[in-house]
């Protein structure tokens, strides 16, 4: 018997958990399952890998298997294209033996895909999963009827926030019933969040997951480097393992573009996916991925986090995330399931402040390995990390410029 049935679930989707392979709820499932089953609001601290898909989708399938709506009954908004087609490929997944209906809606497509989003929107498929914006282009062509909604569910809230879309969260929060159930899922809880949720949601239940540090079966490894040094490196350490899957993050498009190009000569075939591909052409070059026929993928952090790629063997990253738990993200492609993987970060002299806060956060010092011979000399690596503008100390307190004002020394 599954440890699925002690919710009650539905036993359409007890079968299909057992198809889905999926014997035992993960923490998040344990504790968030029963609230929502129950009607409750809830504010979710958790991120991607901790099951929190599963953990709200399955409740809001039995209430819809248990209601039989006629109308769009749950709205599901996540950040990127990419997040809201995984979260509708787990759900054809749950709902397989069930009726439930359900489309994802995200720019970028043409004009067919638009007529086909607005037909499910006007005929009310039971599960709409959708980016802010094209949603709300649909809400302003005035055909989305949301009178019979009962389920709001925000995803990576926090992501939504740093991508500018608060405003049309709130919109569309506005043209929804007021009785119904909101949930609010994100990897951190800034302010902004909390005063997000204070006006969405009533009374919620608080779920926190710890964040998960990287996987054990995670190798990682640092090197100190000049910038010119990296893409050598880079070509050294895929060829040095023999990688068949790898993943090379990069913070902006522009470095993704030039390692791209930059690694063209290498025997792998390396292909990169940014915000400037169309939405099938991100698709291709994901699947191609997937089925280990592109070898190496350099990407901005839109795959990080997210995107469930099983067997990459190694992640580099090209420069040091901005934020301490994008490492985490990053490095939480590989080794998924028990496999081992492996992590490498570049670290340049600009970036030794951020890579320290990595180690606080993981809470362990990441080994820093000696650049191979024939790229020359790397940087001192006891040189103190560079603090430039208005940086955050470890302790708390501000160093750089005050008020604004930089210091000028006088002679
Ligand atoms: P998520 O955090 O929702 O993106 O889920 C991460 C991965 O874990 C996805 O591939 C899910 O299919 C898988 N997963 C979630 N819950 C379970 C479970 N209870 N048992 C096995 N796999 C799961």
């Amino acid at each position: 018997m599954s440890d699925f049935n002690k919710f009650a679930l539905n036993e359409q989707i007890v079968h299909s958990l057992q198809a889905m392979g999926f014997d035992k709820p993960t923490p998040i499932q344990e504790q968030t399952i029963p609230i929502i089953l129950d009607h409750h609001d809830i504010i979710g601290c958790a991120q991607t890998g901790t099951g929190k898909t599963a953990a709200y989708l399955l409740p809001v399938i039995q209430h819809i298997v248990d209601s039989s709506p006629q109308h769009i009954n749950t709205l599901i908004i996540a950040p990127t294209r990419e997040l809201a087609l995984q979260i509708d490929q787990q759900l054809e997944g749950f709902a397989y033996f069930t009726p439930v209906s359900s489309l994802a809606i995200y720019g970028g497509r043409d004009g067919a895909s638009f007529e086909r989003e607005k037909k499910a929107l006007t005929k009310g498929a039971d599960i709409i999963i959708a980016t802010p914006g094209k949603f709300i282009q649909h809400l302003n062509l005035g055909y989305v009827d949301l009178s019979q909604l009962r389920h709001f569910i925000l995803d990576e809230a926090d992501r939504m926030l740093d991508m500018g879309f608060f405003e049309d969260i709130i919109r569309i929060a506005n043209m929804l019933p007021k009785e119904r159930q909101t949930l609010l899922f994100s990897a951190t809880m800034p302010h902004k969040i909390r005063s997000m949720a204070n006006k969405l949601l009533k009374d919620p239940k608080q779920i926190n997951i710890a964040l998960s540090k990287p996987a054990e079966g995670v190798f990682q490894a640092a090197f100190f480097t000049f910038n010119n040094q990296k893409v050598p490196l880079i070509e050294h350490l895929l060829m040095a393992k023999n990688i068949t899957s790898a993943i090379i993050f990069c913070a902006t498009k522009k470095s993704v573009k030039e390692i791209e190009q930059a690694l063209k000569g290498i025997e792998l075939i390396v292909r990169s996916i940014h915000s400037d591909l169309d939405q099938s052409e991100r698709e291709k070059v994901l699947l191609s991925f997937r089925n280990k026929q592109t070898q190496v993928l350099v990407a901005t952090d839109i795959v990080a986090r997210g995107i469930d790629i099983e067997d990459i063997e190694m992640i580099i990253n090209y420069d040091v995330p901005r934020d301490a738990e994008d490492y985490v993200h990053r490095v939480g492609r590989t080794a998924r399931a028990d496999s081992t993987g492996i992590a490498f970060t570049l670290i340049n002299d600009d970036d030794r402040y951020k890579f320290r806060n990595i180690e606080k956060l993981v809470e362990r010092t990441i080994s820093k390995g000696q650049l191979p011979e024939h790229l020359g000399p790397g940087p001192d690596p006891n040189a103190p990390p560079k603090l430039s503008g208005n940086r955050r100390r470890p302790g708390g307190e501000y160093r750089g410029n005050r008020g604004g004002k930089s210091f000028k020394k006088r002679r």
